[in-house]
């Protein structure tokens, strides 16, 4: 029998927080507002693409969050052979943020799994590949900010998940250790990859029934975040790989 966990780690967007729901939203109004005669499934697809890869340049410090928005929408646009307008691509960019920032919501069960592990005396962190102040006004938009311990944000700490930094930022903030703390996440590489190469033990959260990309690597799997006290259970004494795989 191991020693129950007693730090609990966090990735936020698409973990406690549901962006891909605020994405589709703020995708579907562009589309019908802008979009006419472009179909919808590439239009989104892409979008999601582009968001991921400019993502890494807002992380790098190269741009800020309103400036990849605008070239997210230039790239999208141009790649449909519609061309945008400096003013038109800036006014889609904060037409995109107020219809994301209207449609912000918890993935169901994360406040109840907050407060439950909080309840059973583990600590709660919240280690996040973005900035500091979005995913403060996020937390605190959503109501988890009084649920958790700490904040963790690759702007802070100057690098990003899988990098073992970051979590060891996390760890050393808690006063755990590696072996007594479990990273949940939607990100293989980043989170679940990341943490175990850091010692952590990992839990995926797979909301979209994705193919595990390495099947040898100990982790739970997770689809929800609900029953939330049964999972709260499982979190807090999740470490014996061979019960799990
Ligand atoms: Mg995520």
């Amino acid at each position: 029998m191991s020693h129950a966990n007693r730090a609990i780690l966090f990735d936020l967007d698409d973990t406690l927080f549901d962006h891909h729901r605020a994405m589709s939203a703020a995708i579907g109004a562009i589309h019908a507002a802008h979009g006419e005669g472009l179909p919808f499934e590439p239009f989104s697809l892409l979008h999601a693409e582009l968001l991921e890869q400019i993502h890494l340049d807002t992380l790098a410090g190269r741009l800020s969050l309103e400036a990849a928005r605008v070239e997210r929408f230039r790239r999208l646009f141009a790649h449909f052979a519609r061309p945008l307008g400096d003013s038109a691509a800036a006014e889609m960019g904060a037409d995109y943020r107020r219809h994301l920032q209207a449609n912000r919501y918890p993935i169901d069960g994360a406040a109840e799994l907050l407060q439950a592990l909080r309840a059973a005396g583990v600590a709660v962190a919240v280690v996040s590949n973005n900035l500091e102040q979005e995913q403060r006004d996020k937390l605190a938009h959503l109501g988890l900010d009084r649920l958790i311990d700490l904040l963790v944000t690759s702007e802070r700490v100057g690098c990003a998940k899988p990098a073992p930094a970051i979590f060891q930022t996390a760890l050393r903030e808690l006063d755990v250790p590696a072996q007594a703390a479990v990273m949940v996440g939607d990100n293989w590489q980043a989170d679940v990859a990341g943490a175990v190469t850091c010692g952590l033990k990992a839990a995926w959260l797979n909301r979209f029934g994705r193919r595990c990309p390495e099947p040898t690597l100990a982790y739970l799997p997770l689809d929800s975040l609900t029953p939330t006290d049964r999972l709260a259970r499982r979190l807090i004494s999740h470490g014996c790989a061979n019960q799990l795989c």
